[in-house]
This record gives C-alpha cells, structure tokens and sequence, in this order.
C-alpha cells in the first residue's frame, strides 16, 4: 500500500482542506494520513472561525505520523501562520521526505483569509525550497512572485521567479483567467502548458486542494512528476464536471471511489 499524508487545515463543511486531501488519497487507492494546522468553521457560503493548532502540537503529529507510516508523498495545504510553517519546515528537515507538494492556500473560496498576510514571506523563505513543486493559481502566483499576471506569458515570468526560491518545479493554475483552463508546468528547464475545457460552474469549493493532493496521491503510486501533474489535472477537470450543488454558496467538487 502507498501512503500519503496532508498537512492542512480541517474544512467542517468537507468540500476543500483535509477533507478534499483524504477523499482525493482514497479516490486514488492510497493510503491517507492527515496533520491538522487549523481548524476552520465553514460551509459551502462562508468560514465563521479560524482556529490555529498550537505549532508544538502540528510538529508532533508530523513527527507521529513518520516514525511509524513514513509517507511516499506530502501535500501541504493551509498554514495559516508564521510559527506553524516554522514547525512544518522543521518537521520537513527532520523527516527529509522527497515529494512535497505545496498548495500556497491564502484564500478560501467564499474569500476568507486562511493566511496571514505577513506569512506569505515566511512561506517564500521556510517552505518553497524544502518542496518538489508549488501549485499556485493566479492570486496565489500574483503573491508570491509580486507580479500581475494577464495571460500566458505573464504565468511563465511568475514561475520562473517562483522557481528562484528554491523548489523544483511551478504549476501556475490558470483557472481564473478567461478562456481554456490552461495551467503552465515549469521544472526550471523547459515549459509545459496542460490545458482543459473551462467548466461554468459556480461548485469550485476545493479544487486547488483537490488538483494538489491528487499530484501527492501519484507521486506516491510512483509516476513522474509530470505525469502526476497531467493525470491530476484530468482528474480535477472530471471533478469539477460532477461538482455537487449542495448548501447555499460554493458547492464541493465529487470525488470518485
Ligand atoms: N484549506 C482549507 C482548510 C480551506 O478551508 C480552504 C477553503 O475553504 C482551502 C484550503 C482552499 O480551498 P480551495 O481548494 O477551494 O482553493
């Protein structure tokens, strides 16, 4: 059995977050393990209430979980604050696990804060070198790289400064631009686009958590990591053609066992 493990916030509406990263691993036929850095009161309309895990305690669960299940992949999602991410990078030097995939979270979906924006410098600086590759949509890429991103060309220039952090490899997301869902992968050598139908549909809630686990979840069954990024995206296109209206706002993308 592969295992997998998701270091991210608790979404108690189950559409994105650890939620999203477990049904994704199962979908996958992989083992799933979690590490919870905050738990978020949320549904499909709004998140009411943040609260942080204490960094001691996020520490421990990493340091639990690999002296015992030792994952073939881990995804980081949500990590809200400056101390956790200490304590995330800590665990990732300590443990030394090969694939990582980072899902710079700062927003959710219905436009909630779920990183503090003095962070975004210590998410750069503590987690962006110690990670495989980095999966920011637009805003997220816009942040990190401090450009404005309008097309293409602009998602290229941004991974590129992306790469100059120190991780291995950038997908810039292109979903919230008009047109194709087009995302550009970039390893520091060459650019590769990966483009899909655009789906109109307002059930987006939990598809950069959804895109980034499943990468971890192929990472651990053992393909390359294009090839994880490119059956990732099949499989978030086809979850986001099922999406669930439930609740009153952003519905959930379906998973599939
Ligand atoms: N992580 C947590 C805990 C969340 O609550 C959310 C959104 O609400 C996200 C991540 C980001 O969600 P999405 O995959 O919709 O971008």
């Amino acid at each position: 059995m592969r295992l997998a493990l998701t270091i991210a916030g608790s979404d108690s509406g189950g559409g994105a977050g650890i939620q999203a990263d477990l049904k994704t691993f199962s979908a996958h036929g992989v083992f799933g393990m979690s590490v919870i850095t905050s738990v978020t009161a949320q549904n499909t309309k709004a998140v009411i209430g943040v609260e942080d895990v204490s960094p001691e305690m996020v520490y421990l669960q990493i340091k639990a979980v690999f002296e015992d299940l030792p994952p073939d992949a881990v995804k980081i999602g949500m990590v809200s604050s400056e101390s956790i991410i200490r304590s995330v990078a800590r665990g990732l030097d300590e443990f030394g696990p090969e694939k990582v995939v980072l899902d710079p979270v700062m927003i959710s979906k219905s436009g909630h804060a779920l990183l503090k924006p003095n962070a975004v410098e210590a998410l750069k600086k503590e987690l962006l070198p110690r990670c495989l590759v980095v999966t920011p949509n637009i805003p997220e890429a816009e942040a990190l790289s401090g450009m404005s991103i309008k097309g293409v060309e602009d998602m290229k220039r941004a991974a590129e400064r992306i790469m100059s952090y120190g991780c291995r490899a950038v997908v810039v997301k292109g979903g919230h631009l008009e047109g194709d869902a087009l995302d550009v992968f970039f390893n520091g050598r060459e650019f590769r686009e990966l483009k899909s139908e655009k789906i109109c549909t307002r059930n987006t809630h939990g598809t950069g958590c959804t895109f980034s686990s499943a990468v971890a979840a192929n990472l651990a069954l053992g393909y390359d990591l294009f090839t994880s990024v490119r059956l990732a995206k099949e499989y978030i296109t086809v979850a986001i053609k099922n999406s669930l209206n439930i609740g009153g706002g952003v519905g959930p993308v379906h998973h599939f066992y």
